[in-house]
């Protein structure tokens, strides 16, 4: 190995499989692009543009190294950083980053000056192979969980060449950003993107092995596919400003509930306003111009609540451009005097917003594993993968809801909010009954072996784009693909989905297993029913069609044995129970102790910002609302009017009383950290919190308006 070129450990080549690959979102090349209408991919140095720039014999190796999902040969790196960088200096940029995902489940980046002096007076542009392939920030101060102490501040990032290179413009310049992974000196993932990249390849392998098993001999990769609908608030950036709770928390910690809801539904899918339209179409001008492939966009159902989605892609590539997404539309809504909030509950008593993840799994021969076929031989293909998907998310259910935890999402999960914190399948109508078909088909004296004829015209016709919705499921099953509903708005997607890979992957092999040894004696068909059947029967607990925000489903929900996390500190031990351990060392994803650190860097993020919440409502209450309702209280003495001075000093005297319980209980928690004081402060700081807000909502509601400090509900969301 070359010193200094290596990629990181498990950091392999991906590539969005031909068929699946997602179609460019604006006009072909050939067609004269419409005014106003950039080119798609204009600042992605991406597979044409390597084409055109690359030496040939390069650019064949690299794409095949990338299609094959290899280890990258070192010495191709040198040509590509030439290339890379002449181009990226034609767009303007001066510096390069190697961009990367840390665990906080943001982007990060650092930037390198391309120029380096001459020696005589002069600069001259410089990018090597080395610096291409691997970086290594001084970021020392990213959460890590343990696995890296703070004085050994090595961290490598490695590039990953199957998610494009990209441009980033700034109104003041540009920046090359390189998509890496990165890893501890001793070979540690410490993002989110070398477990996203391992858990495809686990999936790949594992669904390579059943398709042969199904009589498939021709593909040579799956990938794992994503597409995520983004919701997402945008209000005046005038609020925003007024409001320290927003800029510090990205929530309201303060507000009583407008006089106008979403009731009148007048919001959801109505007509766009200008200047939020204007915001839309420039964010999805500058992501069509990173190579994202943005698609719809729409009104949601809380006022001035809003959602993009694109056209899937493979996995990682997706999570990338999901980041991206975010990022943009951030910047983006600052020019047009809006803020673009990602949080999961800015609002209470208003929607929530998440993050709906599409996931199937594709072939490189362009095959949809979850796509219902036209012929019996697809169909029983299909009802494997998908026995595999139901049993995977029943077996790991409460991995699944810890994937999502966030601190943000206790308010949508843990309330009474769609989804609920059980993790329930919905199948649709159709799906249901096949499945019930099949499982009564053995075991009938009167038709013996009738599920052998379902292999034939007996099979009634599979839904081709599942006719029916349940938009209260967290996980439905959508026609051709599964619908992951309970990611948080201001999510990565990479763990939910590196989760959904893992699991599945095991899945597919613990029926794979099973299929093998069926296939011993009678027919294909008979043989996968057979495994289908059984394994529908010993999952089948998860399936749920109803109403899922019922109190009647949550008790049914107990007797059948399913796990209802509501908080963060319940959901996250999940990440370290022994058969997410098993799964995930088993398929090489996270070993214990990347999944130990993952644990407790997200324990420790969920105190971290309880305390921030709590710190800063306690000092909005303190020195903005309550002299605000003391100096009401002033005015109605001065005015005497007796009735209206005793129903404010009582609700004054209770928020003081209110505030000074906050502040002790924030400032006397035990010192502790870990999972117990996440505990602690859930149970203890944010009941506190709850009755100082319970209190200055009352007097919002009677406090003259020009004394109110903080704009209102009503403001922020119905001002356009
Ligand atoms: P819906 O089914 O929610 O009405 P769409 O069919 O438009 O809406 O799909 C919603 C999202 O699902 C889009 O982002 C789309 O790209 C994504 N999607 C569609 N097919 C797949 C697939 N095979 N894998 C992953 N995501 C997909
Ligand atoms: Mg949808």
């Amino acid at each position: 190995m070359t010193p200094g070129t290596a990629p990181a450990p498990g950091l392999r080549a991906y590539a969005a499989p031909g068929a699946l690959a997602a179609p460019p979102a604006a006009a072909p090349a050939s067609a004269p692009a419409p005014a106003g209408l950039t080119p798609f991919g204009a600042q992605v140095f991406s597979a044409a543009v390597q084409r055109r720039r690359l030496p040939r014999d390069v650019f064949a190796r690299l794409q095949a190294t990338i299609a094959r999902g290899a280890t990258l040969d070192p010495d191709l790196a040198g040509a590509v950083a030439q290339a890379m960088k002449d181009w990226a200096l034609e767009q303007g940029a001066t510096h390069y980053a190697h961009w990367f995902q840390p665990l906080t489940g943001a982007t990060a980046e650092k930037h390198d000056s391309f120029f380096s002096p001459a020696g005589d007076g002069t600069a001259i542009a410089e990018f090597s192979g080395t610096e291409l392939v691997k970086g290594e920030p001084d970021a020392s101060s990213f959460p890590n969980g343990g696995v890296r102490a703070t004085f050994e501040a090595r961290g490598y990032t490695a590039w990953d060449p199957t998610s494009p290179a990209f441009v980033l413009r700034r109104p003041t310049g540009a920046v090359l950003c390189i998509p890496t992974a990165f890893a501890s000196w001793t070979g540690e993932a410490l993002d989110h993107k070398i477990p996203l990249l391992r858990s495809m390849d686990a999936l790949s392998k594992a669904a390579l092995r059943a398709l042969r098993l199904l009589g498939d001999s021709e593909s040579a990769r799956v990938f794992t596919t994503v597409g995520p609908e983004q919701e997402y608030f945008l209000i005046d950036e005038q609020y925003y400003f007024e409001r320290p709770d927003l800029y510090t928390t990205g929530r309201t910690l303060f507000g009583t509930k407008p006089p106008k809801g979403h009731e009148l539904d007048d919001h959801y899918f109505g007509s766009i306003p200008e200047r939020i339209l204007a915001f839309m179409l420039e964010s999805e001008r500058e992501l069509a111009r990173l190579g994202v492939p943005t698609k719809t966009r729409h009104n949601e159902v809380a006022p001035n609540q809003y959602e993009i989605a694109p056209i899937f892609e493979n996995s990682n590539v997706g999570s990338d451009h999901q980041q991206l997404t975010m990022q943009v539309m951030q910047n983006v809504a600052r020019r047009y005097g809006l803020v673009c909030l990602l949080h999961e509950k800015p609002f209470a008593g208003v929607n929530g917003s998440g993050k709906h993840n599409n996931w199937s799994m594709g072939t490189d021969t362009g095959l949809n594993l979850l796509e219902p076929g036209d012929t019996p031989h697809e169909n029983i293909s299909f009802l494997f993968f998908c026995s595999a998907v139901l049993a995977a998310v029943n077996r790991h259910q409460a991995l699944l809801r810890a994937s999502v935890a966030n601190i943000g999402q206790d308010h949508r999960l843990g309330a009474n909010e769609a989804p609920p914190a059980i993790i329930s399948i919905f199948l649709g109508a159709e799906l249901l009954k096949i499945f019930n078909t099949i499982e009564k088909g053995e075991g009938d004296p009167a038709t013996p072996g009738s599920f052998l004829g379902l292999g034939t015209p007996v099979l009634p016709p599979l839904p081709m784009h599942g006719g029916d919705r349940n938009r209260t499921s967290p996980f439905a099953f959508t026609g051709n693909k599964f619908e992951f509903r309970a990611l948080g708005s201001s999510m990565s997607l990479a763990l939910p989905n590196t989760v959904l890979n893992t699991i599945v992957a095991e899945a597919i092999d613990d029926l794979s297993a099973k299929l093998e040894s069926a296939l011993s004696g009678g027919s294909l068909e008979e043989a996968v029913l057979g495994v289908v059947r059984d394994s529908y029967s010993a999952n089948k607990r998860v399936i749920f069609g109803g109403d899922n925000y019922d109190e009647a489903w949550h008790a049914e929900a107990e007797q059948r044995g399913l796990s209802n996390l509501r908080t963060t500190p319940d959901a996250l031990p999940w990440l370290v129970e022994k058969q997410t351990i098993s799964a995930f060392e088993r398929y090489e994803v996270l070993s214990e102790r990347e999944l130990e650190s993952r644990f407790e860097v997200s324990v420790e993020q969920y105190s971290t910002k309880l305390n921030i919440e709590a710190e800063t409502a306690a000092s909005i209450a303190r020195t903005m609302l309550l002299p605000a309702a003391v100096r009401h209280l002033g005015e109605l003495r001065a005015a005497g009017h007796e009735g209206l001075i005793g129903e404010t000093a009582g609700l004054v005297d209770e928020f003081v009383a209110a505030i000074t319980t906050l502040e002790e209980k924030n400032a006397h928690h035990p010192a502790d950290e870990g999972l117990e004081y996440a505990k602690w402060m859930r149970d203890n700081v944010i009941p506190a919190m709850e009755a100082t807000r319970a209190v200055a909502d009352k007097l919002e509601r009677i406090v003259a308006d020009d004394l109110w400090p903080l704009p209102k509900y009503s403001e922020m969301l119905f001002i356009k």
